[in-house]
């Protein structure tokens, strides 16, 4: 008989494996088995187990099979660790990022709130010049006589402007009406700028009929001198010292003074004679005329077309004349009148 031994010795306890082989009979008919020994200690006794040859087998499988699954399952694991940590990473990193991009986004949306309150304090701003570009218009209008112009006019009410003391922080609900407010108020501005362009154009159109009028309007004097000597109406006549009708203004002057025009017109009649002297007559438009007389020299001939203020002759005494004068008329449809509503 052979015996093959393997001792594994354990805290008191000795384990012999041992691999018995039965009689030849038995080895032969494959009956092999091996005997367990177990021995507790000195004092007590050997115990023997036979087990069939194929148990130790089907344990070494077994065991191999457990620590394989235990194998498997470590590294599974640890596998769904690593990818649990990286997730659990990621998760930290992309709430950072999104911190960060809603940090941005409340930064963008009080920087748009601010521009909003802007907005609407440069509508005001634009309200206030508006008003005050009609508030001219109608000066000018006043001027040129073309009277006042009525315009709808939009109410801006002027966002509050930064003037210290405590504030909270402006809710999305005041922010959007206020931009609602703004967009109404700039719709009205809107039609308030259209308004006044046409009112603008019509003003211009007055103010230039205006200008006209007083271009062809004999409202100016025509000498430096405001020296009258003999006014519009009866008078003791300087020649034959009889009361005598005055038909214009005697307006003494130094000889060779500038005559001016005291309108725009056409000359129609330039002529000498001995109660005129050198005199010039202008007609204007609206059945006006003006007479220039005891002139010293003419400077414009019949049928010249003359502006107001043109110096068309120079003052002399000439004619029916006790000295350097101009004898200045004017006529309204033929009819000698008082010069004295047309001078300022
Ligand atoms: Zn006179």
């Amino acid at each position: 008989m052979r015996i093959a031994t393997n001792i594994i010795v354990f805290h008191r306890i000795m384990l012999i494996c041992a691999k018995t082989e039965g009689a030849d009979m038995k080895l032969k008919m494959g009956s092999k088995r091996y005997t367990l020994v177990i021995i507790p200690d000195a004092n007590s006794s050997v115990r023997r187990f036979e087990v069939p040859k194929l148990i130790p087998y089907i344990a070494g499988a077994g065991l191999m099979t457990l620590v394989s699954i235990t194998l498997v399952l470590y590294v599974g694991h640890a596998r769904n660790a690593s990818v649990a940590n990286k997730l659990q990473t990621q998760i930290v990193s992309r709430d950072a990022e999104y911190t960060s991009t809603v940090q941005e986004k409340n930064q963008t949306i009080e920087q748009l709130q601010n521009q909003v309150i802007q907005l609407s304090q440069q509508t005001a701003e634009m309200k206030a010049k508006i008003d005050d570009i009609r508030k001219q218009e109608d000066e000018i209008r006043t001027i040129t006589g073309s009277g006042q112009v009525k315009i709808s006019s939009a109410d801006v009410a002027p966002a509050a402007g930064a003037m210290g003391g405590s504030s909270t922080q402006a809710s999305n609900g005041e922010v959007q009406v206020l931009v609602e407010q703004t967009k109404s108020q700039l719709s009205d501005l809107d039609k308030s700028v259209d308004e006044l362009k046409d009112s603008i154009a019509d003003t211009k159109e007055k103010a230039i009929e205006a200008q006209q009028k007083l271009r062809i309007t004999p409202n100016i004097w025509p000498v430096d001198s405001r020296t009258i000597t003999s006014g519009f109406g009866l008078r003791q006549d300087p020649f034959t010292m009889r009361p005598s009708f005055h038909s214009g203004y005697d307006i003494s002057a130094p000889r060779d003074t500038p005559v001016h025009v005291t309108a725009d017109g056409v000359v129609t009649t330039t002529g000498s004679d001995s109660s005129h002297g050198n005199n010039i007559v202008v007609t204007h438009s609206k059945g006006l005329q003006t007479w220039y007389m005891h002139l010293n020299k003419m400077l414009v001939q019949k049928g010249d077309r003359v502006e107001k203020g043109q110096v068309i002759g120079l003052v002399g005494t000439t004619g029916r004349s006790t000295g350097y004068h101009l004898h200045y008329e004017v006529l309204k449809n033929g009819v000698s009148s008082d010069p004295k509503p047309y001078l300022p």
